[in-house]
């Protein structure tokens, strides 16, 4: 008898062990629900690997804050710019990487609220004459292979356009003079000239009649998720938080 209620015991024991379990792991799931954010941690100062070899800049503490706001845990997953919107709604929920608003990513994404505006800026060596749009006509330009440079120097007559993975082989290639050109946003390209004065410089891109551009937060298509975003954003632009960031990371504005 003595056996049996011993193992009755044991039982009602283990089943409340397993129980709690189950309920620890579900809070676990509900309080810390994962935030899967891609990015391309090559677009300084965006996105850059830190000294740690993490992801750092201001795009990655800006949807760290965001994802605060939303009470989830943010995870970056650095990949590739060009697979980032593909890969929305299957390997990562969101994308955060400096990415411009456009309508043919809007096919498949929707857009957050706008945090940023950008524009394309040129670099060339120190003593070229480029100045005009007319003048990269028919020249050899870099690009990062996806971005709105890379369309930009597409549409210009006869260019030859080369691409790259990392935009700072783009301007390494500038330096070597395997290209002409490299056309990338301005604050990246304010980044790579001040690490290469001697070498390069960078136009306005107003100069060339490039539009101002928008960046936003890629989310799924037709999903709660871009209404959730736009309420922490804007969360995050009331309370300080977006101000302190842009002046932590971009210092300006
Ligand atoms: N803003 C550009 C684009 O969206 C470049 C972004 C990037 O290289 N990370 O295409």
């Amino acid at each position: 008898m003595k056996k049996i209620i011993a193992m009755f015991l044991t039982a009602v024991l283990c089943m409340t062990v397993l129980a709690g379990c189950g309920n620890d792991a579900q809070k676990t799931s509900q309080n810390k629900e994962v935030l899967i954010v891609g990015t391309n941690a090559e677009f300084p100062p965006f996105e850059y690997v830190g000294d740690d070899g993490q992801p750092d800049g201001f795009d990655i503490a800006l949807i760290k804050a965001i994802g605060e706001k939303m009470g989830k845990e943010v995870q970056v997953e650095n990949m590739e710019f060009d697979s980032l919107v593909a890969s929305i709604g299957s390997k990562i929920d969101l994308a955060i990487a400096g990415m411009t608003v456009d309508p043919d990513r809007a096919k498949s994404v929707d857009f957050s609220d706008n945090y940023y505006e950008a524009v394309q800026y040129v670099i060339v060596p120190i003593d070229s004459e480029i100045a005009t749009i007319a003048d990269l006509e028919n020249k050899t330009i870099g690009a990062q292979l996806g971005t709105t440079g890379m369309f930009k120097a597409e549409d210009i007559a006869g260019t030859t356009v080369t691409t790259y993975n990392k935009a700072v082989d783009a301007v390494n290639d500038l330096i070597n003079g395997r290209v002409d050109a490299v056309i990338i946003d301005k604050n990246p390209a304010e980044v790579f000239v001040s690490k290469f004065p001697d070498d390069v410089k960078a136009i306005d891109g107003a100069q060339f009649e490039f539009e101002p551009e928008y960046y936003a937060i890629a989310c799924p298509k037709d999903s709660e998720l871009v209404k959730e975003v736009n309420k922490a954003l804007a969360e995050v632009k009331e309370d300080g938080t977006f101000d302190a960031l842009v002046a932590e990371y971009i210092g300006e504005e």
